[in-house]
């Protein structure tokens, strides 16, 4: 990718054209749908870091898309790529997924430019502390205000660093614990919030899956199992998402990374693949795989689902006349620009988009957030009011559902809640 503010702008583009088309169908008067297509808040900081003896100017974005409903909540992305454009786009896409799964958040991204893999542990800790210190001084962060959580390049072990600095400065605030969400859960986080947007994206691709008229259109048979994936990136999203579909009966044929691809029409044992690549720092030479050297072609291989879960516009004009996937599970945020979009649909390719499919994340981090306010721990709850908790969830899914839960549903409804650790 040559210039990387370019790359932002695109995705911005592609957002608002999409936000333009959907905010056609409204009724909303113009100054209503032209308020809610802005950033309500865009912050740009740049701050001195000391890195080996030499001061680094680093730069920090927080936007704010929507106000609507507050606190707004988003990730913080740790990229050389990161620009304003590109945290602009990011934020309205997080309004837009709040709104899809009624999480009572407005959007909102931040990104800060730095490698993370070049790096290392105290620079990494250095910058969060510095940036979450920016933002508390602007009152830009807090359980009302705004929560990040992980995104690309970050994970739990930030989003420590940063509740550690913000309950620091607000010592005796008793909600201050919420002003971060997928924390360690030993600093207030909730279990299962690191796998939940992989658990999203398998859920919503078994869901599609279900519909026996719209899956034969693609010739294909309802169900995951069989089904041939190819994943692009193997971080937090692509490895989960592409565990739990391979739990459940899918096979991983190729997984793409920035070094390179690896394939294997046999399917490959996702656990094996990201210990190897855990411990080599590469997927190349994986037992029994093929190599691709040229990670970027593995997109355009012969699959059933193709599951981009890295950066946004991986699928463009130049790429997207020789994709070969029935559909693309958008795992990623705008993992598709919107000319390459137009190409798929007119192949009759399905895309399940990404405010939805990878919404799992934000819908367990609004979890973690309530657990937080109501300084709760999840599971000291009797075991009476848990039995009543669970009767109450099952007459509230049968009678939206209009379906009386089978046995096995059951069973399925007792161990996602245990692994949410809410009852
Ligand atoms: N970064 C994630 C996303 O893009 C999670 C956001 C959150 O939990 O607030 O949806």
């Amino acid at each position: 990718m040559e210039n990387k503010d370019a790359e932002g702008t695109k995705f911005l583009d592609t957002v608002m054209y999409y936000y333009d088309k959907a905010a056609r169908h409204t009724g909303l008067s113009k100054g209503i749908i032209e308020q809610i297509r802005h950033c309500n808040s865009v912050y740009k900081t740049i701050f001195p870091v000391e890195i080996d003896g030499e001061i680094h100017a680093i730069e920090g974005i927080r936007v704010q898309h929507s106000h609507h409903k507050m606190p707004t909540k988003g990730g913080i992305r740790y990229s050389i790529q990161v620009s304003e454009d590109e945290v602009k786009a990011l934020a309205t896409l997080m309004t837009f997924k709040c709104a899809v799964v009624n999480v009572p958040f407005g959007g909102a991204k931040g990104g800060i430019k730095i490698s993370p893999r070049s790096s290392s542990p105290k620079t990494l800790e250095k910058v969060t502390r510095r940036f979450a210190t920016e933002l508390i001084k602007k009152n830009l962060i807090g359980p009302a205000v705004d929560v990040p959580a992980p995104d690309y390049g970050t994970g739990s072990r930030e989003m420590g660093w940063i509740v550690d600095t913000y309950m620091t400065f607000k010592y005796g605030d008793t909600d201050a614990q919420g002003c971060v969400t997928g924390k360690p859960v030993g600093l207030g986080g909730i279990r299962g919030r690191t796998e939940a947007t992989g658990l999203g994206v398998y859920f919503g691709i078994r869901e599609f899956l279900c519909n026996e008229e719209d899956v034969q259109k693609l010739g294909l048979t309802t169900g995951i199992a069989g089904k041939q994936i190819i994943v692009q990136g193997l971080g937090n999203v692509g490895y989960y998402s592409a565990k739990f579909c391979q739990e459940n009966g899918a096979k991983i044929i190729g997984i793409a990374e920035r070094e390179g691809g690896i394939y294997n029409e046999n399917g490959l044992d996702i656990e094996a693949v990201f210990s190897y690549r855990t411990e080599k720092g590469s997927l190349l030479d994986f037992a029994g795989a093929k190599n691709i050297e040229n990670s970027a072609s593995m997109l355009e291989m012969e699959c059933d689902i193709l599951l981009p879960a890295a950066l946004e516009n991986q699928i463009h004009e130049g790429n997207a006349d020789r994709i070969k996937a029935k559909i693309i599970a958008e795992g990623a945020n705008g993992p598709t620009t919107r000319e390459a979009e137009e190409i798929l649909l007119s192949k009759g390719v399905i895309i399940i988009p990404d405010i939805y499919l990878n919404a799992g994340g934000v819908t367990v981090s609004y979890f973690e957030w309530l657990k937080n306010l109501s300084n709760v721990r999840f599971g000291r709850m009797g075991k009476r009011a848990e039995e009543a908790g669970y009767k109450r969830l099952v007459n509230a899914i049968e009678s939206s559902t209009g379906n009386k839960i089978t046995p096995e549903e059951r069973i399925q409804l007792t161990r996602g809640a245990d692994e949410l650790d809410i009852v």
